[in-house]
């Protein structure tokens, strides 16, 4: 088995089965429902780490909850704790609906103070982190490898463009040096007790010592989406590297989710939920829609994308409607899979698959085993369908609309294709 790994930029094997394969993804920031593209790591690890158990690895997927960040203070002034409960129950929830499972652990920021505490006071004994008026913040220059990871080192990025987590602070010694506590500030309603204060925790220093409390100075995959290499991993592997710790033996790093060619941002205003995903498309189709762009590559978000998606989960539920044959073998799909992880390959392989059982044992991997158990849908709901289609045809829009809803909450979707009857009736999850 094969990933791409961002450290060497090239494909690194992985230890032979049983491994262990120890995973650690970086979640979200709770402070508003998780939007879509935060969905694709999720998605990822899930699916990587049910892939490798099912080829004879020993896995354990580690996934945070970032609850203590500058985000979630700015969104709920004197009030982010209640927020950022309320916003991991959503992200629970969220991702729940998925059908994927969970993590095998979770650990939350706010659970983890004792062992980032410790890990900020070593970093300061071995002459890596100094403390300053309440704060204490990271010595770059103390650390050579830094900027390996990303190819960046901070000279410009840390002056010109400080990342959401770093003020411009005029207790460092180095604008490039980064906070590893943050002294508490009017209108912040939390903070722990430390040997320099009342403070909290910076964002970095959170998952360096979230990863290690699991796992332990070593493991064997990182991931999280691309926009975190710089600065937020580089500064994870700064800060436990410089203590002779090996930290990630390979970086994961998925491309971005991409709203109609624009990369989906709070700042351009076009976010939009894995709720409303959900809710929209159904979990089905979201998956499989995931399942169609290889990991590292960017994917578009649009609905003709989502409308292909839902048309190849179609077509995965007609072979189910039709008898088995014996077409199709396992052997390429675990070649797509093995090496870095292909879903796309996988996706193209499972296609031309029509024996039922070994079709069913693939979309397992993926929670898509669902789609065998898919049945034609209700006599009452073909008669709306069909009354729509004829509405249509008459031009009143009104009435057909009308229709679409009612099938809709029926807990169906009905699409217009070309194909005689003129339309398709899915369930919606
Ligand atoms: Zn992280």
């Amino acid at each position: 088995m094969r990933l791409y790994d961002t450290a060497t930029r090239s494909l690194q094997e992985l230890p032979a089965p049983p491994g262990p394969v120890r995973m650690y993804f970086c979640g979200p920031t709770v402070y508003q429902r998780i939007h879509i593209g935060n969905a694709r790591p999720f998605v990822l690890s899930m699916w990587l780490a049910r892939w490798l158990s099912r080829t004879g690895y020993d896995v354990t997927l580690v996934e945070n909850i970032t609850d203590i960040n500058d985000k979630i203070y700015t969104a709920a002034p004197g009030a982010s704790a209640q927020l950022a409960a309320d916003a991991s129950g959503w992200y629970i929830e969220d991702t729940d609906d998925l059908g994927l499972g969970r993590p095998d652990r979770e650990p939350k920021a706010t659970e983890s103070i004792p062992e980032i505490v410790a890990l900020i006071e070593e970093l300061i004994e071995t002459g890596h982190a100094y403390p300053a008026g309440g704060d204490v913040y990271f010595r770059v220059s103390s650390f050579a490898d830094y900027g390996k990871l990303s190819g960046r080192h901070g000279d410009d990025d840390a002056v010109r463009n400080p990342s959401e987590e770093e003020e411009q602070s005029e207790l460092k010694e180095n604008p490039r040096d980064f906070a590893l506590w943050k002294a508490n500030k009017e209108g912040e309603d939390t903070w722990w007790d430390s040997p320099w204060g009342h403070g909290r925790p910076g964002w970095h220093i959170e998952c360096s010592a979230m990863a290690e409390a699991v796992f332990g100075p070593a493991f064997e995959i990182h991931g999280g989406g691309l926009d975190l290499v710089f600065p937020h991993h580089e500064n994870e592997v700064a800060q436990s590297r410089s203590l002779g710790h090996e930290f990630a033996r390979i970086w994961m790093h998925n491309g971005m989710l991409r709203l109609a060619g624009e990369k989906m941002s709070k700042s351009l205003g076009n976010i939009v939920s894995l709720r409303e995903a959900l809710d929209t498309w159904g979990r089905e189709t979201l998956l499989v829609y995931f399942l169609g762009a290889h990991w590292r590559k960017p994917i578009d978000f649009s609905d003709d994308a989502l409308e292909q998606a839902a048309a190849i989960a179609e077509s995965f539920r007609n072979v189910f409607r039709a008898e088995s044959e014996p077409v199709g073998e396992w052997e390429p799909f675990a070649r797509a899979l093995d090496e870095d992880f292909n879903t796309p390959d996988a996706l193209a392989v499972m296609h031309g698959w029509r024996d039922h059982e070994l079709l069913q044992r693939g979309l397992e991997i993926f929670g898509l085993e669902s789609l065998a158990e898919s049945q034609a849908a209700p006599a009452e709901l073909e008669a709306l369908a069909r009354r729509r289609a004829e509405a249509r045809e008459q031009r009143d829009f009104d009435e057909a609309d009308r229709l679409r809803g009612e099938i809709e909450e029926a807990g169906w979707v009905v699409r217009d294709v070309e194909a005689e009857p003129g339309f398709q009736l899915v369930p919606r999850r």
